[in-house]
């Protein structure tokens, strides 16, 4: 489901394409430790540079793995969650024994994908009956049926079609469409005229002519191909809303008939879209960025239709790159691995497979991961977590001085109203209708796409479903969901190192305690502070109050700004702002935690440490990372998040607690002047 308004603790790299899914992993990895005192560098300043302090020695003893173009304490983890998940799919694909349906199904999908020679003895056998659909057609007219068979299948062929909750009735699910279609990460690689951009331009353009090539175009005309569908998409570039604008929810919220969106764009016979892609009847719908549907109109009038249809292709061929024999593998990985991310190669195909797997059918996976890797207890203690946590943010607003009580009344209610959802669902997803036919790689992704497509577009004008999860169990990260307002932490998170059973408390609330601070904060955060406590987007503000929050809000704009990952790439603070935010406000509120636990006793010291200084250590070596240089760029370019180091230091030198900690004095760079505080 597209929800552009989840705000997560960490994103994956956006860019498009399998290359740069987080969850991989090793060979049989070792447990994770918590707070580590091996992975400093004792001989750094912490109050110089608190990244290298706390992280130093794990950057030093864990070059980034030639397979990665990121790996940090999250991927240890995350491989961690893989390796369980690699076990019980071997298992679920053994045939010698009777098997429960979902474990046909996961270990039939599973074993298909891993079959690289069924897959390259069938060429492009797969994607022939699609091709043909698209050969067939005649006049512009005959494009919708095209694209609503991409649609159902995942394809990003010019927008995007989903549920929403109603901005301003957030009970109610209802249509959204939305701005895509883009192969490229972003808008501006498509625009921005610098030489950087130009040659990643030209490598794409290279790449769907190799893709094309590889799918039977003759050379010329694949050269011709990706020429033409460059143009295309820089057209839809040109017409899309940029990352920053679109993290304001009012600029993607436009509620307008189906008639009203048929004048917009009338090339495309919406209703009839609509009814035949198998929604129910539709007569409102959100656009979401109403100038590119305007835009799309015109590529679409401007542009002849043997072009169009090199375009379908592309993007459908593109969308089932994975699962197509080695050379189209190979070339995806050449690209978005490669070229836009570091990644020297390729992850091993089990890796691989076992997220395919994950992201496919992740409730009947997800399920067994959780019997196997999450004990009983961890839910019931996260939670009594969560209401510290939320205590410690009610005693934060009765403090801030700059709020009036009204707006602070509206705040409480909000509070009061966030609802968690721990672990993994109350209910598991029914299978049953999804066929999963072992030697079918690329039908069964085809038809588990359709499945879940069919699953989000049947919310449509129903209620919204708030048992409903974004993220499978095993995933390591966690989400705030402001339309619905709760915070959500997959099973996958709550263990080592963000929640360790045997760590002291210092060093649980420096992890799982900054994460659950985090998405708390994200309800009230520049995006989130929009929303009220149903989840409604309303103005709950006082206007002096807002101007308070904008101007200490801008204190992070500035801050974050200044970073430069790598040289010519500066954090984009507007684009990070809520993030950061959160951050700041986690690394707070866990503190506070902390200190109310510890009730003014300072227990005694472990590995040298006071319980203050492991809680910031214990936050700092979570962000432990080491990045190739094109993914710390892509990372700047595209992603809410900051980078680890930044994360870090951003946050930690705007607390004089953690200066307090480690003696830091005025002047130094881990002490802020002036320091930036929102909560
Ligand atoms: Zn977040």
């Amino acid at each position: 489901m597209n929800h552009p308004s989840v705000a997560a603790l960490l994103a994956v790299l956006a860019a498009p394409g399998a290359w740069a899914q987080t969850a991989d992993a090793g060979a049989a990895p070792a447990k994770v430790p918590s707070f580590d005192i091996h992975a400093m560098d004792p001989a750094a300043n912490p109050c110089v540079d608190f990244y290298q302090y706390a992280c130093g020695g794990w950057m030093q003893a864990n070059p980034l793995p030639p397979d990665r173009a990121v790996w940090g304490r999250f991927n240890e983890l995350g491989d961690q969650n893989l390796a369980v998940l690699h076990g019980i799919l071997e298992k679920a694909a053994g045939t010698s024994a009777p098997r429960a349906p979902d474990d046909q199904k996961i270990g039939d999908f599973y074993a298909s994908c891993m079959d690289e020679a069924a897959i390259d003895a069938k060429g492009t056998a797969p994607l022939a009956a699609e091709l043909d659909h698209i050969r067939d057609i005649q006049k512009k007219s005959d494009l919708p049926w095209a694209l609503m068979r991409l649609h159902r299948m995942d394809a990003n062929a010019f927008f995007h079609f989903s549920p929403s909750p109603d901005a301003k009735n957030s009970r109610l699910m209802i249509a959204e469409v939305s701005q895509g279609g883009l192969g490229l990460p972003d808008r501006d690689y498509y625009l921005k005229d610098d030489p950087r951009m130009a040659k990643l331009r030209e490598a794409y353009r290279t790449h769907i002519e190799h893709m094309l090539a590889l799918a039977g175009y003759t050379p010329e005309k694949a050269a011709a191909g990706a020429q033409a569908v460059m143009a295309i998409e820089t057209e839809l570039a040109k017409a899309s809303l940029d990352r920053v604008a679109r993290r304001d929810p009012a600029n993607v919220n436009h509620k307008m008939t189906v008639d009203e969106l048929n004048t917009l764009c009338p090339f495309l016979p919406w209703k009839m879209y609509f009814a035949r892609i198998g929604a129910p009847p539709i007569d409102t719908l959100n656009v979401a960025e109403p100038d590119f549907f305007r835009g799309m109109q015109a590529v679409v009038t401007s542009t002849g239709l043997e072009d169009l249809k090199t375009y379908l292709r592309w993007h459908y061929i593109h969308s089932n790159a994975e699962l197509l024999p080695k050379a189209f593998v190979e070339e995806s990985f050449g690209f978005y691995g490669r070229t836009l991310s570091g990644a020297r190669e390729m992850l091993p195909r089990w890796k691989r497979c076992t997220s395919y797997t994950d992201r496919s059918l992740g409730d009947a996976l997800g399920r067994k991961f959780v019997d196997v890797a999450f004990p009983g207890d961890a839910k019931r203690r996260t939670l009594a977590l969560v209401h510290q946590i939320e205590s410690a943010m009610r005693t934060d607003l009765t403090n801030v001085d700059w709020m009036a009580p009204e707006t602070k009344k509206q705040a409480f209610v909000k509070l009061e109203a966030v609802a968690n959802k721990i672990g993994y669902p109350d209910h598991w997803k029914d299978y049953s209708t999804l066929r999963i036919v072992r030697g079918d790689a690329l039908g069964n992704t085809a038809r588990a796409r359709e499945f879940h497509f069919k699953e989000q577009i049947a919310k449509i004008g129903k209620p919204v479903d708030r048992q409903d999860r974004g993220m499978t169990p095993p995933t390591v990260n966690a989400y705030y969901d402001p339309q619905e307002n709760n915070i959500n932490f997959p099973a996958g998170i709550l263990q080592p190192p963000f929640y360790d059973d045997h760590a002291d408390d210092a060093v649980n609330y420096g992890a799982i305690g900054v994460v659950i601070g985090h998405e708390l904060t994200h309800g009230f955060d520049d995006q989130g502070r929009q929303y009220d406590a149903a989840g409604n987007l309303r103005d709950w503000w006082t206007p002096e109050d807002a101007k308070e929050f904008l101007q200490r809000a801008q204190c992070f704009v500035d801050e974050y700004s200044s970073f430069e990952p790598v040289p010519g790439a500066h954090l984009n603070g507007k684009l990070t702002l809520g993030e950061n935010s959160a951050d700041n406000g986690g690394l707070r509120l866990a503190f506070m935690a902390l200190m109310k636990t510890l009730d003014g006793h300072e227990p005694a010291k472990i590995d040298g440490f006071t319980a203050e200084q492991r809680f910031f250590l214990s936050y700092g070596q979570l962000w432990c990372q080491n990045m190739t240089e094109q993914a710390a760029r892509l990372q700047a370019n595209t992603n809410p998040h900051s980078t680890g180091k930044f994360r870090v230091n951003g946050a930690v030198s705007n607390m004089p607690e953690f200066g307090q900690a480690f003696s830091c004095h005025a002047g130094q760079p881990m002490v802020r002047n002036p320091a930036c505080r929102v909560w």
